[in-house]
Formats: C-alpha cells, sequence, structure tokens
C-alpha cells in the first residue's frame, strides 16, 4: 500500500508516517493514517449447499468469490452486506449480526490495498438470483467442491467451510 505524500487538507507535502502509521502534516500540523477498507461478503446456504460467484471483473476476473463488498462510511456490517447482495444478485438475504463468522485481514487489487474481509452465514431466499453485470455465473457448491475452487481469495473457502459446519442453513 502507497503512503500518502500530500496532505489531503492542504496539499502540502508530509512528513513519513511513524511507527503508527501517522504522517504529520508540517503545514496544517493535521495527522493522516491509511487504514483498512472493510468489507462484508457471505456464504450463501440452501439445503446444505453454498452459493459463489464467478467475477465477471478485475481484479481476479473469471475466479471464485462469494457474494459482498466494500462497505461505506459509517454503514453497518450486516445492512452493507444485505445492499450488496441485493445490488449483485436482486436477492434478500436472511442474515444478521449474529451470523458474523470471520475478519480476515488481506491486500486487494493492483495497489495492494489492506482490506478487513468480514464474513458471515447467510440464508437463500426462495427463488433463483438475478446477477447483475458484475456476476459471469452463479454456482451451488457442497463442502467436497471447495478444495477444487480456485477462489481469488482463499479465506472465502474457509468461510464457506465455516458457514456449512455452522449448519444454519
Ligand atoms: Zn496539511
Amino acid at each position: 500500500m502507497k503512503p500518502f505524500r500530500f496532505c489531503p487538507a492542504c496539499g502540502a507535502d508530509l512528513e513519513l508516517a511513524d511507527d503508527e502509521g501517522g504522517a504529520h502534516c508540517p503545514n496544517c500540523e493535521r495527522k493522516w493514517y491509511r487504514n483498512m477498507s472493510p468489507t462484508a461478503g457471505a456464504a450463501i446456504l440452501r439445503d446444505g449447499r453454498a452459493l459463489v460467484t464467478v467475477r465477471a471483473i478485475e481484479p481476479e476476473k473469471g475466479r471464485i468469490d462469494v457474494p459482498g463488498g466494500f462497505l461505506r462510511t459509517g454503514e453497518d456490517p450486516v445492512a452493507g452486506l444485505r445492499r450488496e447482495v441485493r445490488e449483485e444478485l436482486g436477492w434478500d438475504i436472511e442474515v444478521d449480526d449474529r451470523d458474523y463468522l470471520q475478519a480476515v485481514p488481506h491486500t486487494y487489487g493492483s495497489e495492494d490495498e489492506w482490506v478487513l474481509a468480514l464474513g458471515f452465514v447467510a440464508r437463500a431466499p426462495q427463488g433463483d438470483p438475478t446477477p447483475a453485470d458484475d456476476v459471469a455465473e452463479v454456482r451451488w457448491v457442497s463442502e467436497s467442491e471447495l478444495d477444487g475452487l480456485d477462489f481469488a481469495w482463499p479465506h472465502d473457502r474457509d468461510l464457506i467451510r465455516r458457514a456449512l459446519e455452522h449448519g444454519r442453513s
């Protein structure tokens, strides 16, 4: 992850970041931190299987993913997860904050930005999803298929395994 070079408030050159990751502006005296961006994703279950998506866009185009995405500033993670799944699949999933399973820091994209991926287990609604343009394909997979799938981020395999073991399908 590249450090900030210029002050986002006044445009002055920043001093180098300190041990805590904060870069001080000698002009306006503010201090700027690079933090991880939170995402929320879900292992959506039905009848003992989980839904995975094939990514239609970069980064990691063509690889396996779970539904979800970046949270907005100040957004509740479960509300953000529901919003992302509605946008991606046209579905209102059943999920609440007791369905939280894991939090995994990882890098994302060509700039290696740091992301904190929050993982949940969720129940699918009735009917089939209607995927948006950023989804190439949806598949229902069982536990025995997980090792053979090309996950863009391996922690999503762990999330699905944990969700299926969790058994709240
Ligand atoms: Zn400044």
